[in-house]
């Protein structure tokens, strides 16, 4: 009987062994094919439309850049550190939001003064600290580009030197990134 069954499995083998063989073949290849397409997918930027970032203040001038590497003084706290914003002022006091999204948090500290941090889409958060009180948007809010959420002031204590003035903060997936590189700041 073993015999036998052997014999079956050699005939069945000898019968189909290239089909199979063959099979194989194919569906290792294909397979392989298969990961390194969705590889390169993941290593390639998706193409979604480009995001068009508004200005949060119009006619702004900078008085106060983004430094990752280079420490500043703080005037205010006495102390020298990295500032990983952009303080925007402006004849016109009006802060808008740089993308559309949903407004996260309004909160007001001594710090920070009234702050606002908008989540958007790829990623993106803005923060808006050192505004007056009067925010115009609530937890929840769904902002557009470019609409008015609140008014620079001289509410944050850590900058209140600087009188009033929008501190301006922009995060990719969590990290802190420069707000000059996604900004079109003409009048720097
Ligand atoms: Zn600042």
């Amino acid at each position: 009987m073993e015999i036998k069954r052997a014999n079956k499995f050699v005939e069945f083998m000898k019968k189909f062994g290239l089909y199979i063989a063959v099979g194989a073949v194919v569906l290792i290849v294909s397979l392989t094919l298969g990961i390194t397409a969705a590889l390169r997918d993941d290593g390639v930027p998706t193409t979604t439309p480009e995001l068009q970032f508004h200005l949060p203040m119009q006619n702004a001038t900078i008085v106060k850049d983004f430094s990752s590497t280079e420490l500043q003084e703080n005037e205010t706290l006495g102390q020298w550190e990295a500032h990983l914003s952009i303080d925007f002022a402006s004849d016109d006091s009006a802060v808008m939001a740089v993308l559309g999204g949903t407004v996260q948090s309004v909160t007001t500290d001594t710090l920070n003064g009234t702050t606002i941090v908008i989540a958007h889409s790829d990623g993106f958060v803005s923060t808006y600290s050192s505004l007056a009180d009067s925010a115009q948007v609530k937890e929840g809010d769904q902002v557009e580009a470019g609409q008015k959420i609140g008014d620079a002031s001289n509410s944050a204590g850590r900058e209140e030197y600087l009188g009033a003035h929008l501190h301006f903060t922009l995060e990719k997936d969590g990290l802190k990134v420069d707000p000059n590189n996604y900004l079109e700041l003409q009048n720097k």
